[in-house]
């Protein structure tokens, strides 16, 4: 078995202890493997041990990869910022984007996205813990940019995505997470159809399943450690 293989194996093993634990069905959470400044090798590896979706910040880098492995059927998610210059790309090359925070940047994904492709799957990005500079719309805003998002014709309204700061221990990761699933639920009762709420990475996907996640996004411990590269934007 490959490394990755193994590393996927012990992820998966980790989703499933979480949901035991929380006595949630397994099958409420899907694993996107964060391929991020990792080659096509690593990809392929990673489908060959079952990964279908896979996740990456950098859009350039990400359109590079998807055509050296335009030979495997893979969900890309675009889950790095989105500038106005790249919602074309994004638009053009994903099944999804998980970092939108602001109308405009939605408006133009849904113009862009082509007429034969299904609508694009979009996230609203949350800055739950109100993290200074972070992206992310404020919590209280989320209602009337979701409402918003929804009504575009061309995306599809998933629901909430969060990168909350990294928190010591359990208790301070749920309680994060837990803001996370009370306003992914608010806008639920608030009549939006949402289905997925994107949080938990490497450190503190047990908390976010705990607290409701649905799509818990791991990069470092399926491919290791990433190696800082400057060039990826
Ligand atoms: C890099 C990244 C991840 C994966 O983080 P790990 O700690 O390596 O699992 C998840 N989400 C976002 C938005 C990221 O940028």
């Amino acid at each position: 078995m490959t490394t990755i293989a193994s590393n996927l194996q012990s992820v998966r093993q980790r989703i499933a202890a979480a949901c035991a634990d929380a006595r949630r069905d397994v099958n409420e959470v899907t694993l996107l493997a964060v391929s991020k400044t990792f080659g096509p090798d690593a990809v392929r590896a990673a489908h060959a041990a079952g990964a279908t979706a896979f996740g990456e910040n950098y859009i350039q880098e990400a359109i590079e990869k998807q055509a050296l492995l335009a030979d495997l059927p893979l969900q890309w998610h675009c889950i790095g910022p989105i500038q106005s210059n790249k919602t074309r790309l994004v638009a053009a090359h994903f099944a999804w984007a998980h970092t939108v925070d602001r109308l405009k940047t939605a408006q133009r994904l849904s113009d862009q996205r082509a007429a034969d492709l299904p609508p694009l799957s979009v996230c609203i990005q949350v800055n739950i813990d109100g993290g200074p500079g972070k992206s992310g719309i404020a919590p209280g805003e989320a209602l009337a940019l979701a409402r918003e998002v929804a009504a575009l014709p061309r995306l599809r309204l998933r629901g909430l995505m969060t990168i909350p700061e990294p928190a010591d221990g359990f208790d301070a990761q749920l309680a994060v997470h837990r803001h996370a699933r009370s306003l992914y639920e608010q806008l639920r009762e608030a009549g939006l159809p949402l289905d997925t709420l994107s949080m938990g990475m490497t450190a503190d996907l047990e908390a976010a399943i705990h607290a409701g996640s649905t799509m818990v996004r791991v990069g470092t411990a399926i491919f290791g450690t990433r190696k800082p590269i400057s060039s990826a934007a």
